[in-house]
């Protein structure tokens, strides 16, 4: 089999969904409201804070100290006012998510999530965009070893099925016809298939078949002379056909 035209991509990994946090309501503080007076101690002389300033996030007006609050996302709300961005469920007790630094359900948030393109499955945490799907970190993986790509290069063959580039190369590599194993191409050498009568050749195995001399992948002097489905260099290939015409 030839090798084929492979695209060599880095999947870009990335962090899809926030953590979910609990949504704590708070009972109404019943505090003694004493006119005059802005600010209270506590036993231990510490100022508290005055609740009655306390301003919800979202609808900027003051939370009364006698109303419900909800202390979410370090902030805090109304209860009425904390509320899912998309539905607008009220989300006070709730499990919730944040989404772009908005309040969204439980419900709202797992209908954004994306699908894996391979199990289907929702995906709730790393995501890993490749090929122009998106995948579970552990389900792109190459299909003959079964491991997860990661960040690593991979390949994808003709009907779409992605490799880790070691079995990739396994599969479709051609092989050398002089040493028989396969002809990978390497990052940093200039290592190419030479081919030649139909077969293929490391550059290494690339002699002549009678005095073991480099032939020249280029046709020169120093290329190869075949005769019948021997390769030669240019003197053997003379001597050979002398010998042959006696
Ligand atoms: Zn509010
Ligand atoms: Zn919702
Ligand atoms: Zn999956
Ligand atoms: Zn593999
Ligand atoms: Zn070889
Ligand atoms: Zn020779």
């Amino acid at each position: 089999p030839q090798l084929q035209e492979h695209k060599c991509n880095v999947p870009s990994p990335a962090c899809q969904a926030p953590s979910a946090f609990p949504a704590e309501l708070r009972p109404p503080k019943f505090c003694q409201e004493q006119a005059g007076t802005t600010q209270r101690q506590d036993a231990n002389g510490y100022a508290e804070r005055d609740s009655s300033r306390d301003i919800c996030a979202f609808c900027h007006k003051a939370v009364g100290p006698r109303e419900p609050t909800v202390e979410a996302m370090r902030k805090q709300y109304h209860a009425d006012c904390f509320t899912c961005r998309t539905c607008h469920r009220l989300l006070a007790g709730q499990r919730y998510y944040q989404k772009d630094g908005r309040p969204t359900c439980d419900a709202c948030y797992q209908a954004t999530l994306e699908k894996c393109a391979k199990c289907q499955g929702l995906i709730t945490e790393r995501i890993i965009r490749a090929l122009g799907k998106s995948y579970h970190p552990g389900c792109f993986s190459c299909a003959a070893c079964g491991r997860a790509i990661g960040a690593e290069s991979f390949a994808v063959d003709e009907r779409d099925e992605v490799y880790c580039v070691a079995d990739f190369y396994r599969k479709y590599a051609a092989v050398c016809s002089a040493c028989e194993h396969p002809i990978i191409p390497h990052k940093d050498k200039d290592t190419y298939k030479i081919e030649c009568l139909g077969r293929s050749f490391h550059e290494s195995c690339y002699r002549c078949e009678s005095c073991g001399t480099a032939l020249s992948p280029e046709p020169t002097e120093n290329g190869c002379y075949p005769l019948g489905d021997h390769l030669l260099c240019k003197s053997c290939h003379v001597h050979r056909r002398n010998e042959s015409s006696c």
